[in-house]
């Protein structure tokens, strides 16, 4: 028997999954359902091995079939660095084929680890750290209790880009609401320009029923937005990218609409912003119905599905019967769908106590 989180990133779904500690330090975000009603706690190197011992049981023969390992959950590196080492040696004296270790880690703790220790990690095999900036924005990060600066983001960041750890920063398109999306989307911009992380993964926001954002969006504090709203947003995010060496990722994360705006910003940039700006040319029916497809499965689909006018006759009437009596009907449809897409709590406290 051993301990597993609940999460990993879409890209480490072959992976070993180790987990050094339980569930999330900070877990006050308000956009986050991941952990909402679980406690925090770190497991002992002891315990840890012990897992990794019955791992390499339960693979018996065939220890040389794990390539690469994940450390749980939401923020390893607040263990000593000492201790990840000594954890990192272990999987790799159980599992000696493995090539790659990786995990997630909140810029505050990067923040306080020293470049000549993120060297040490990558020597002992950890090579690329998953890090949530969500937005460069002070305001949006406040907003959404983050518990992140600016200033947290670029020293943790080109801490670990200088130690020569590939760096995946996460942000979050709409998480500001209509009001903040302009600051929004420059200030990331802005801040990924100076930390040059490899990867910059979009994950489109979305809002949980349960989240205490439903209350700010009553109250009128929080404005959502809609899918077009949002790729205006991304296009001005990409427009202000540098052309660098950093992987621009909508493609593996389903509840982005546009997929497709995917690759590096030094070979692929223009094509993202034609790709946003064709569907910014849409009609506003054309718009909706290609939500509608898309919304309605995790399926990739070319924009020009919605030059087909049968495409447009078979939709349409959803459409109108979502929007019969009610304006808002069917946006408000395709942000229920998109709340199915996130994470779930894991238990149903409520997520403020
Ligand atoms: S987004 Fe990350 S840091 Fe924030 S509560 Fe969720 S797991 Fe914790």
């Amino acid at each position: 028997m051993y301990e597993q989180g609940v999460i990993r990133p879409p890209s480490e779904a072959q992976s070993l999954l180790v987990r050094v500690t339980r569930n999330c330090p900070w877990n006050q975000c308000l956009f986050c359902p991941a952990y909402k009603g679980t406690k925090f706690s770190r497991r002992t190197v002891e315990e840890v091995k012990t897992d990794i011992d019955n791992m390499a049981k339960e693979y018996k023969n065939h220890t040389n079939m794990i390539k690469s390992a994940f450390l749980q959950d939401a923020d390893s590196l607040v263990l000593k660095t000492a201790d990840i080492l000594e954890i990192l040696h272990y999987i790799k004296e159980k599992f000696p084929a493995l090539e790659r270790v990786t995990t997630y880690a909140r810029s505050t703790t990067l923040k306080r680890k020293t470049v000549e220790e993120f060297k040490q990690l990558k020597e002992a095999g950890l090579i690329r750290i998953h890090a949530g900036m969500e937005s460069g924005s002070e305001t949006v990060l406040k907003m959404i209790k983050k518990g992140i600066t600016p200033e947290d983001i670029i020293e943790g960041g080109t801490k670990v880009v200088a130690a020569g750890i590939s760096l995946s920063e996460y942000i979050m398109p709409g998480v500001g609401g209509r009001t903040l999306s302009k600051e929004h989307a420059i200030e990331t911009a802005r801040l990924l320009n100076v930390v040059k992380p490899d990867f910059i993964r979009v994950r489109t926001f979305a809002l949980h029923p349960q989240s205490p954002m439903q209350k700010m969006v009553l109250e009128g504090t929080l404005v959502p937005m809609t899918d077009e709203e949002i790729i205006a947003e991304i296009r001005l995010l990409v427009s202000n990218l540098d052309e660098m060496h950093s992987y621009f990722s909508c493609g593996d994360y389903s509840p982005n609409l546009l997929m497709q705006v995917d690759g590096y910003l030094d070979e692929k940039k223009a094509y993202m912003l034609s790709e946003l700006d064709k569907f910014l040319a849409l009609t506003p029916q054309q718009q909706k119905v290609y939500s509608f497809i898309r919304r309605s499965s995790s399926m990739h689909y070319p924009l020009e599905i919605v030059y087909d006018k049968e495409v447009i006759q078979k939709v349409m009437p959803e459409i109108e019967r979502l929007e019969k009596g009610d304006p808002e009907g069917f946006y408000r449809y395709i942000a229920t769908l998109m709340s199915y897409m996130i994470p779930q709590p894991q238990t149903d406290t409520d997520w403020d106590s």
